[in-house]
């Protein structure tokens, strides 16, 4: 079922469809939500921060046209679920969470599930540590009033960043960044919403 309905949505990259079906996500929802893990819906986790929508996760993941040799950054940790799918996919995960909490759990969740190529930072995504390097593919999953050059001039030649962009609350739109020869190309995919992308790291836990 869980196939089928990324299937009709749209979703058609056989190396995608496999890592979302291999991916357990009831280990990462919350314990009274697992009944309701495989529907197409985003859930709450803690500090008020949400799992995404699986459709919505399989069709970023799609949209990165990842390689098995890419070194991906994704901001926004959250339940880990998106890491553990990219992690299939590509080669190297760093992925970076405001909240320790969240940081603390997905680290042990994604070790627990044998996911070896990411690295779980607790930071702030506005500030990526300069020793972190360059990225083939870069994933925000939190929503950014506009994306920061300093995440753009992340990526490596031919590189990819996605990212949803717009207000905090209100309809923003998943906007596709390419670095080309000459600078980036810009496209808008479809309209989503995520909780907002906010600076420094937590203060509560
Ligand atoms: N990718 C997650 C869902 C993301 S929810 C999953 O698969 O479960 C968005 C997450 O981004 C939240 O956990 C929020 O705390 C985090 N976040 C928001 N602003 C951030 C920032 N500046 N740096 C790092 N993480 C941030």
């Amino acid at each position: 079922m869980f196939q089928l309905t990324l299937r009709r949505r749209g979703i058609s990259d056989q190396a995608v469809l496999r890592a979302m079906e291999e991916v357990p996500r009831e280990a990462f929802v919350q314990p009274a939500d697992r009944a309701d893990a495989y529907r197409d819906s985003a859930l709450s986790i803690d500090c008020g921060q949400t799992i995404s929508q699986p459709f919505v996760v399989a069709y970023m993941t799609e949209q990165l046209q990842l390689r098995r040799h890419h070194r991906v950054l994704e901001i926004g940790t959250g339940s880990g679920y998106q890491a553990a799918i990219l992690s299939r996919l590509c080669g190297h995960v760093l992925t970076i969470e405001r909240y320790r909490t969240l940081a603390d759990s997905a680290r042990a969740r994604l070790t627990e599930l044998g996911c070896d190529n990411v690295e779980v930072l607790l930071g702030d995504g506005f500030d990526v540590p300069a020793n972190a390097g360059t990225f083939d593919r870069v994933l925000i999953t939190a929503a950014m009033e506009q994306i920061p050059d300093a995440l753009t001039e992340r990526l490596e030649p031919a590189g990819i960043l996605i990212a949803p962009v717009g207000p905090r609350h209100g309809i923003q739109r998943l906007v596709r960044v390419t670095r080309t020869d000459v600078g980036f190309d810009r496209k808008e995919l479809v309209d989503v919403r995520f909780v907002p992308a906010l600076a420094g790291i937590a203060r509560e836990l």
